[in-house]
């Protein structure tokens, strides 16, 4: 058996994925965005397979590709209007090509020293575009935010507490409260049950009438903490929450945040990436006085999943919280001016993760991702306009493509948003979800796709129509 196959059968291998790919590629908007949800059938296609002998690699990769083109929520299309899913650049798509191909190893720099020089020129970029001050702060990419965020904790924890590497929380004599907003991503809950605070140590309060973190309760509930048993660690805002796009008022987080000694990291997974817009990036006033950021390339930056980053402005506090010593990594780069990755992060082996970045901005330039971001907002606020021309109404309030909503007539019957999503979904023509704005309903559509334009938007308005329609007859 030849793992390498020879030359021809490469080059045939290449041709029909790449024939594949192109056919997904150009013709996205002709495929259902909904799969048929049918596991028996879905495991039946995957246990007739010869695992024990293999088989013929073109029959391999047609098995591969319809099964990911039957039984997906195709997010590449210009009518997903969901999470924050994007349409994968091209840039991004070859980058990971060649990442697995040379397969770099980022653990250590002396191993990857170009792929290491890039990730840091990269982490350097953000530190600016964020406003942080580039002489004290450092960073590293990771493979979502929820390991962003859970970094952040980590970091929050071994900068309170000097011996916090050496004792863990046995040696904490108060249990560390972290605060966030209601809206708050759940990856914040996660971190806290991985990093063995626990989820009832995460205090979430509630909003107000916009949605943002209520500052004056958050103050309140900060001075009411028992600080003989409990201690406040972190505050997480949020810069476009996951349901509605709102973003926290930063400022007075940070100040909040500074007069308490508490550590401020803002969640910005999505929303960061107003920050690559001159007509958008005042949205994240207050964010250049964060002790910690996270970022998700591979939300707005529409680069492959597996790409996000944590920035802090506390320079030696990922090596502080990471680094450990040992006898065989490589060593021959300790006497330069570089930082080792794997001491620096929570993986080891590292993928060159940022590539897809890299590839992006050499492909397209922060110039080229200003106007798809500006794109997209505006594309956010034509989805508006339309909705409210045909008596919808919006719920939420944001700058950013996120747009929750409902219809006059059928505010408070539950049974209408549940109705019409069935049917939208089951249609496969476009993609929304329904998200409860204080325990209402309302339909939630994102532009999440450079590709989106007027009339993907026009034709979502006619099919919202149409069963609006349906169900009042
Ligand atoms: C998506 C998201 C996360 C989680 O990030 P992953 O990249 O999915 O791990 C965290 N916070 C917010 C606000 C998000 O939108």
């Amino acid at each position: 058996m030849n793992f390498d196959f020879d030359e021809k059968q490469r080059k045939e291998i290449l041709n029909t994925v790449s024939q594949k790919i192109e056919h997904f590629y150009t013709n996205t908007k002709d495929y259902s965005t909904t799969p048929e949800l049918n596991l028996q059938e879905i495991r039946n296609i995957i246990a007739s397979e010869n695992l024990v002998s293999g088989t013929e690699p073109n029959k391999a990769i047609e098995h591969i590709i319809t099964g990911l083109e039957n039984y997906s929520v195709h997010t590449p299309h210009p009518k997903y209007f969901g999470l924050f899913n994007p349409r994968a650049n091209f840039a991004g798509i070859i980058a990971d090509f060649i990442t697995a191909s040379y397969n770099p190893q980022l653990a250590a720099w002396s191993h990857a020293p170009f792929a290491v020089e890039v990730e840091a020129h990269l982490i350097n970029q953000f530190i600016e575009k964020f406003g942080l001050n580039p002489k004290k702060s450092d960073g590293v990419f990771t493979t979502g935010g929820a390991e962003a965020n859970l970094t952040a904790v980590l970091s929050a924890l071994n900068n309170k507490h000097p011996d916090f590497a050496k004792n863990g929380m046995f040696g904490l004599d108060k249990k560390p409260v972290i605060f966030c907003s209601q809206e708050a991503h759940h990856s914040v809950q996660k971190a806290a049950k991985i990093a063995g605070l626990g989820y009832e140590f995460v205090k979430t309060i509630p909003t107000t009438k916009d949605l943002k973190i209520d500052t004056d309760l958050l103050e309140k509930e900060i001075k009411n903490l028992n600080n003989s048993t409990h201690s406040p660690l972190m505050v997480i805002g949020t810069a476009g929450t996951t349901g509605t796009g709102t973003v926290d008022d930063l400022e007075a987080i940070s100040k909040i945040c500074k007069k308490n000694g508490i550590w401020f990291h803002v969640d910005a997974a999505y929303g960061g990436g107003a920050v690559l817009s001159s007509n958008l990036k005042h949205i994240l006033k207050g964010i250049s006085a964060s002790d910690s950021i996270t970022f998700d390339a591979h939300k707005w930056m529409s680069v492959p999943m597996g790409t996000s980053v944590f920035l802090t402005s506390h320079q030696e506090i990922l090596n502080k919280t990471f680094r450990i010593t040992t006898e065989y990594m490589p060593k021959e780069a300790n006497e330069l001016e570089i930082v080792e990755p794997f001491s620096h992060s929570i993986q080891w082996s590292r993928r060159f993760i940022g590539l897809k970045v890299y590839s992006s901005l050499l492909f397209y330039g922060w110039n080229g991702y200003e106007k798809v971001i500006n794109h997209q907002a505006k594309m956010g606020e034509y989805l508006r306009t339309k909705l409210t021309e045909n008596n919808w109404i919006i719920k939420n309030s944001t700058e950013l493509p996120v747009i929750c909503f409902t219809h006059q007539k059928f505010e408070s019957d539950a049974n209408f948003t549940k109705t019409i999503l069935d049917n939208i979904l089951a249609k496969g023509n476009s993609w929304i979800s329904v998200y409860p704005i204080k325990n209402v309903p309302t339909f939630r559509a994102c532009i999440t796709n450079y590709n989106t334009t007027e009339t993907e938007i026009d034709e979502l308005i006619e099919e919202l129509n149409k069963e609006r329609k349906a169900y009042q007859d």
